[in-house]
């Protein structure tokens, strides 16, 4: 299928990058959507290192094309008296060697039982004191599709990767969403973007609440697993959904050098997502994926477009990357 999409700039919110003998490789993806932009969104590994050091590779070779929201390093925990301020100090310390933002992915299930401290508890209150007085922006992964919380229902390559919560050992996705509402109780000027559309595509009724109850929230678009399988259920109020909140829908793919190393599937894959996600924005009606996957555009008009493509993530982020200090 030939992309019959609109020659506007794009910026994609939501990147990883591991491996970076990948990177011309992930640069001619992001070329071939396009972006001119993009931001690489690092978590931390289960040995207490972090994708840092490799977006600060990929920002230093692409300056201008390239934002970094860093993970936090949570060697910390080996002092468990200094953790709570030497969290809050690394905002400080990441935004002044140049990262944009933070990434955390610390409300992910998975990652919530390796790192048992509640979202809201005093391990982070420090933390979020300083990113909302820093005004730093945070890519935030909370909850997971509600299906990895059913034993039935749970696929078997989520299984695989560690994501079926079903026995109970797991926070359910409440418990996670109650202690987001507590944090942004407390901190209503944190510039968040939730990632995977907070998880709610298939309740835009109360997607619809929270984003009007929490005017500084942003959601993006990067793919689970059935999230536009959800949208396109009933396309009329997907469609009424982002018209009434375009100023808080920010474009986001996934994509990820993790992919890139399977080979020629994981390829396909990273490039069918962008073409699923503009397809589905821009396109009116039904349309068929090369895959044969059927899904319901919305057609948006273009300063829509223009709003989740690009000007919502600005308004977060900046019009261009914060500049690397190499001498701290
Ligand atoms: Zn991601």
């Amino acid at each position: 299928m030939t992309h019959p999409l609109e020659p506007i700039p794009i910026i994609d919110s939501h990147v990883h990058f591991v491996h970076r003998e990948r990177m011309d490789e992930l640069l001619d993806l992001l070329d071939s959507v396009p972006c001119t932009r993009f931001n690489l969104v690092c978590i931390p590994n289960p040995d207490a290192t972090t994708h840092n050091p490799a977006a600060l590779y990929f920002k230093q070779h692409h300056p201008q094309r390239v934002f970094i929201s860093g993970a936090l390093d949570y060697s910390v925990l080996s002092d468990p008296g200094r953790a709570p301020d030497l969290l809050a100090a690394q905002v400080v310390f990441l935004k002044a060697r140049g990262y944009d933002g933070l990434k955390m992915i610390e409300g992910k299930p998975q990652v919530r039982k390796l790192l048992p401290y509640r979202l809201d508890g005093p391990l982070y209150a420090g933390l979020w004191d300083a990113v909302e007085r820093e005004n730093f922006p945070v890519v935030f992964h909370v909850a997971d599709p509600d299906v990895f919380w059913d034993k039935g229902g749970c696929p078997d390559w989520a299984r695989r990767s560690g994501w079926d919560y079903s026995d109970g050992t797991y926070p359910s996705k409440e418990e996670l969403y109650a202690e987001v509402d507590n944090i942004l109780e407390r901190h209503p000027d944190l510039k968040i973007i939730l990632a995977h559309f907070y998880f709610l595509s298939l309740d835009l009724d109360r997607a619809d609440r929270f984003l009007d109850h929490h005017p500084a929230i942003c959601f993006d678009l990067a793919p689970h697993t059935d999230m536009y399988r959800d949208f396109s259920q009933d396309p009329a109020a997907a469609r009424a959904f982002f018209i009434r909140h375009q100023d808080r829908i920010i474009y986001g793919s996934d994509m990820d050098t993790r992919a890139l190393v399977r080979g020629a599937d994981g390829r396909r894959f990273m490039q069918s997502i962008p073409l699923l996600i503009r397809s589905f924005l821009e396109r009116n009606g039904e349309f068929t994926l090369p895959d044969g996957t059927t899904y319901f555009g919305l057609g948006l008009p273009l300063p829509v477009l223009e709003k989740i493509y690009a000007t919502n993530f600005e308004r977060l982020y900046g019009s261009v990357p914060a500049p690397l200090k190499e001498t701290l």
